[in-house]
């Protein structure tokens, strides 16, 4: 059995949908989407000046939003202090679910990392000025 063939198995179990069922489940998607607060964040896009396999390929560029010319810079290949942990008897939903947290634990500290530096750089180099905030989701 391919996985061509389990999906075509799992398509003819779902419902068929009408266009106007189609046309209320997308609706209701783009309303649920609209009620979403939006997300901002003071970490600018961004810029990878150094491409695999360069040495420096793992270093991600935060420029001062404000055009000055600073930047903060994040070495993603180097910052991993976490030892990855696994229990001897996890089967696959555990450790996915292991290695999903310890994901959102490491984007939460760099995140955290980059807008320290950011509002660092802002008291000092532009103080009395709050960095700007681009719109994320
Ligand atoms: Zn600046």
């Amino acid at each position: 059995m391919t996985a061509d063939v389990d999906l075509d198995g799992l398509t003819y179990l779902l419902p068929e949908l009408s266009t106007r069922e189609a046309f209320a489940e997308l609706e209701a998607a783009r309303r649920a989407a609209e009620q979403t607060p939006p997300k901002f964040t003071i970490i600018p896009e961004p810029e990878f000046p150094h491409m695999w396999p360069h040495p420096k390929g793992g270093i991600a560029r935060f420029p001062c939003a404000l055009g000055c010319g600073w930047a903060h810079e994040h070495d993603s290949f180097a910052d991993d202090p976490e030892p990855i942990s696994l229990p001897l008897s996890a089967g696959a939903e555990e450790i996915g679910r292991i290695f999903g947290e310890r994901a959102e634990r490491r984007a939460a500290r760099v995140r955290a990392s980059v807008e320290d530096a950011i509002r660092s750089h802002f008291a000092d180099e532009h103080p009395g000025q709050e960095p700007p905030e681009r719109r994320i989701a």
